[in-house]
């Protein structure tokens, strides 16, 4: 049966939760900088190049962009996103680490 998007937001709510316990057992310290997004924003991170897409999974609570914090400084090398990724791959989910043409370690997405 289909999932309704409620039931991916509760599904994909849970796969959050637990990337974020993973991260802690490793030993990653994170935090979760951006969940929902209206579309007035989207347009902004369009229109500035942060984004190159007018529709994001954000729009519709099916993504996260999370930064990795280490002594207050924000991470921003893909390799230190990796483990995450990989995790969030394996839960199902899609990380926009792994895409060629935007490349976005910190957006972890429904699918
Ligand atoms: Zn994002």
């Amino acid at each position: 049966m289909r999932k309704t998007l409620s039931q991916k937001q509760i599904e994909f709510g849970r796969m959050v939760a637990k990337l974020i316990l993973y991260a802690e057992a490793i030993g990653i310290p994170i935090k979760v900088t951006e969940w929902n997004r209206d579309q007035r924003e989207q347009t902004r991170l369009y229109d500035s190049g942060k984004s190159r897409t007018l529709s994001s999974q954000h729009q519709i609570g099916l993504a996260v962009d999370i930064a990795i914090i280490r002594k207050g400084h924000y991470i921003t090398a893909w390799a230190e996103y990796r483990p995450l990724g990989r995790f969030w791959g394996l839960l199902g989910g899609t990380w926009g680490g792994n895409w060629q043409d935007f490349n976005d370690p910190f957006h972890f997405q429904y699918k």
